[in-house]
């Protein structure tokens, strides 16, 4: 963490990025990105038939990380974290620590398919991979960038939004929830198998 790139450097940084990591510990951090959704079905059981991979299902490629001015190094797995509340499932996303305001960027080329406010994840953005197998989760923005919308394309990089902490994200912990899920047939946004990010971001285990 320490030199990234356009983050805040320095002592006072680093300091505040330690005590943040600690804030998210047991941190209610937001989401269901499926359960969230309007009109959706109940949340799906844990293991579902319908909706089961047939065969060796297919991997996301390796993305961009999604913050301006963070490393890879400076990720922390938290996708198995159990938080009980909003997520009885387990955490299913990565939390990524950075100043409200941060630019959030597309992880991928892609189509942006939702634009939604929800409860627990606050402002939140629903990008489709070129395939259409996955969908990239974005959650707690501060806001969206200035004129996007839904249906348009966006390419890796691109900056989709800020961070913030809208939701239920705890106003002095401001990050990005990313998540990735692998579509069903009917690519409904709100509906998939999650996929851990950790390992697409350039995260390694210690
Ligand atoms: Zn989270």
């Amino acid at each position: 963490m320490a030199g990234a790139g356009g983050a805040p450097a320095g002592a006072g940084a680093r300091r505040w990025r330690a005590g943040l990591a600690l804030a998210l510990l047991g941190l209610g951090c937001a989401v269901g990105s499926q359960a969230a959704a309007p009109n959706a079905p109940a949340p799906r059981p844990a293991a579902s038939p319908a909706t089961a991979p047939v065969g060796v299902p297919a991997e996301p490629p390796a993305l961009l990380l999604p913050v301006q001015g963070i490393k890879a190094s400076e990720l922390r797995d938290t996708f198995a974290e159990r938080r009980g509340g909003d997520e009885p499932r387990g955490h299913e996303a990565i939390d990524i620590l950075a100043p409200t305001g941060t630019p959030v960027l597309a992880t991928d080329d892609g189509r942006i398919a939702k634009l939604f406010l929800s409860k627990p994840g606050g402002i939140t953005v629903y990008q489709f991979d070129p395939s259409g197998k996955f969908a990239y989760y974005y959650a707690h923005l501060a806001r969206y960038a200035d004129g996007l919308a839904e249906g348009q394309s966006v390419k890796r990089g691109a900056v989709i939004g800020y961070v913030g902490a809208t939701g239920n994200a705890r106003s002095d912990a401001p990050h990005l929830h990313f998540a990735i899920f692998r579509l069903g047939p009917e690519k409904q946004w709100w509906k998939g198998e999650p996929v851990n990010p950790f390992g697409y971001l350039g995260g390694k285990k210690p």
